[in-house]
């Protein structure tokens, strides 16, 4: 193995059967926790394990305390992004720089119990591809939040093009085979549960419960959720296009019939002036509607303008642990192999 002199351990000179990702942006005092608790919990399920903290451009000490541990662990491995790049990016950061044969992804603030990870390893030996944690129940979340979560989900349902499991979250072991197809999606508008969906593969859930957040604040508002839900509506279906067309279609044949009615008016009781206005309100009410499904376009458009700048998902400022980084340009996602040994080395 030419990479062997370039890990620090020799715990990762072969790769590990295990990953676990971990997504931290400003989680200093938990990062020390949940590794802690995935260390005790992988020794005893798996033969070796890695773990991989991306670090979503956190602005706390976090990078510190990861470099701490690090250190006293070579099995602790971080990718350093140059800004904050949103959890679904780093994700798919992590599933790019994963080496086990399986990847565990799991929330740094212990809401994820990850006393679970044994159950969802043993499905996987049972031979699924992808295991996904599934929540009981969605009361740590408070109400408005779990009301919004059941609509978008329906929603999704009737309109989406793949169905999503119930209460699956990121919370997720995948297999190297899934993980090397999530690799060939290269999207900007990264909408991850949709994906996981949409790859296929035998998938099985695992029932867990939400814990309280250890530390620190949810990084969720409802602003930010409402655009999360439209990317998700948009990135899967093109239903809210189509649905201008009906609309305008619906119109039109109202507005032949309105003529119509109207030619027979006049040609019965004669012109009436007076109708102004119905003018404004119906002038009001078109271009209200008109201007509603430019929008919608116009997000569609915006989309594809994201995509068709082929920026890469993410920049790296920073590694620790493990080996130098792979060969093809950090965030360029082309489904190219994961040839570590290659990296230049001076
Ligand atoms: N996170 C991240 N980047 C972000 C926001 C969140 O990497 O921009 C990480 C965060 O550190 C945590 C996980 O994603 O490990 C879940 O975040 P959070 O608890 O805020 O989300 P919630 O559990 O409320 O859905
Ligand atoms: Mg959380």
């Amino acid at each position: 193995m030419p990479d062997e002199a370039s890990f620090p351990k020799p715990s990762l000179a072969s790769p590990p059967e295990l990953t676990v990702v971990i997504p931290v942006f400003n989680e200093e005092a938990n990062a020390p926790l949940i590794a802690g608790r995935l260390t005790a919990v992988l020794q005893g399920c798996v033969a070796s394990h890695e773990l991989l903290f991306i670090d979503d451009g956190s602005r706390d000490g976090t990078l510190a305390v990861i470099r701490d541990l690090a250190q006293k662990d070579g099995r602790i491995r971080c990718l350093s992004f140059s800004r904050n790049f949103g959890k679904d990016v780093a994700l798919a950061a992590g599933l790019d720089h994963a080496r086990g044969d399986a990847v565990v992804m799991i929330d740094a603030d212990l809401q994820h119990p990850p006393e679970s990870i044994p159950a969802l390893v043993a499905k996987w030996r049972e031979g699924f591809d992808m295991v996904y944690g599934q929540r009981t129940d969605r009361t740590a979340d408070g109400k408005l939040y779990s009301r919004f979560a059941r609509r978008f989900y329906e929603v999704f349902q009737r309109f989406g093009e793949v169905p999503l499991p119930e209460g699956a979250g990121d919370f997720r072991l995948i297999s190297r085979r899934v993980v090397e197809q999530l690799r060939r999606m290269p999207e900007r508008a990264r909408f991850s549960k949709g994906l996981y969906a949409w790859v296929g593969f035998r998938q099985t859930g695992v029932p867990y419960e939400v814990a309280p957040r250890a530390h620190g604040e949810t990084k969720w508002n409802y602003a930010k959720l409402f655009r999360f839900a439209f990317d998700g509506l948009t990135s899967f279906s093109t239903v809210p296009l189509r649905l201008a067309t009906y609309t305008g279609v619906a119109i039109s044949v109202l507005a032949f019939l309105y003529a119509f009615v109207t030619i027979l008016r006049t040609l019965v009781f004669g012109a009436d002036v007076p109708g102004f206005p119905s003018i404004i309100v119906s002038v009001m009410f078109f271009s209200g509607i008109q201007l509603i499904f430019l929008g919608i376009i116009g997000e569609y458009i915006g989309r594809i303008f994201a995509e068709v700048k082929e920026r890469p998902l993410y920049i790296v400022a920073e590694e620790l642990g493990g080996g130098p980084l792979p060969a093809a340009a950090p965030g360029t996602k082309t489904g190219a192999p994961r040839v570590r040994s290659s990296a230049k080395r001076s």
